[in-house]
């Protein structure tokens, strides 16, 4: 069945027509019958119709209501297909998960990509993994080291809560319509065991975002709201530094101690 569906560019819609890329992403997510497989934005089901084969009770959850008649119709010969009509960015993931980790996929609209990872790390213990696509300049984001340009609130977050695993660089002709960015395809596996713990994670959120708002200023400067504890976190970190060069295991520290010194005073 072929479709005939005009991209809508408020739904992000960019489809990938290069079937050598939808090859090379299908084969990294290696789905099986038994996982718990959810792609979120199949689209016009470009990578949907080989997961499908491999996964017959995969979920799909798509925005546009034109393409789930679409969909509806095209997978009628799945009867275990779950579609869902609904938005990603408010679904609750955790309704999905009965016991079995969840696996998701997406070649994601890019203007949701930076809240819907923020809204997933809040299942991310249900997650096993995630393969998305994402402009590549996200996905450079997202791995980033201390001192580099791209290093900033989204790598300490995202890092904190999973392993980032650039893998596959998509350029702008794989898609119709093309956008006018580079892409590229990531595979997150959230911590079974985190190698740094916060004891407040809310509190850690909030710190990093201090801290990469005024990237250029000292650390001193940038957590001024906690001054009354900066004396006692002196001794863990120079306070002279400037955020950008710290790990993710020194947000996680300076979490720790203002975490610590806020409940004992
Ligand atoms: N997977 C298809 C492909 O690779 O060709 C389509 C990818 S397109 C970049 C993004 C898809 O996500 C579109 O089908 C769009 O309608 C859908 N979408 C946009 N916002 C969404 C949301 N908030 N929740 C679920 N799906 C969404």
């Amino acid at each position: 069945m072929s479709v005939e569906h005009k991209a809508r560019k408020r739904f992000g819609q960019n489809f990938l027509v290069d079937q050598q890329i939808i090859g090379r992403i299908v084969a990294a997510v290696g789905a099986s019958p038994e996982d718990n497989l959810i792609e979120i934005g199949p689209g016009t089901a470009a990578i949907t119709e080989h997961l499908v084969r491999q996964c017959p009770a995969m979920t799909v959850i798509e925005l546009d209501r034109d393409l789930i008649k679409f969909l509806t119709a095209k997978f009628s010969q799945y009867p275990e297909m779950k579609i869902v009509n609904g938005d990603a960015l408010t679904t609750d993931f955790s309704q999905f998960y009965g016991g079995r980790e969840l696996r998701l996929v997406g070649n994601l609209p890019y203007n949701i990509s930076t809240p819907l990872l923020f809204h997933l790390l809040g299942s991310g213990h249900l997650i096993k993994d995630m393969h998305f696509m994402l402009q590549r300049e996200v996905v450079d984001r997202l791995g980033a080291s201390p001192g580099t340009k791209s290093y900033g609130r989204l790598s300490v977050m995202i890092q904190y809560h999973c392993r980032v695993m650039p893998l596959i660089p998509v350029p702008p002709e794989s898609f119709r319509p093309a956008p006018k960015v580079q892409s590229a395809v990531v595979r997150l596996k959230p911590h079974k065991i985190k190698p740094f713990v916060a004891t407040n994670e809310l509190l850690l959120g909030k710190i990093v975002n201090l801290c990469f708002q005024q990237r250029r200023k000292t650390l001193r400067n940038c957590l001024k709201l906690y001054s009354d504890y900066l004396v006692d976190i002196e001794s863990l970190i120079d306070l002279a530094m400037r955020p950008e060069r710290l790990t993710v295991s020194d947000f996680v520290a300076i979490t720790n101690a203002i975490d610590q010194f806020v409940e004992n005073s």
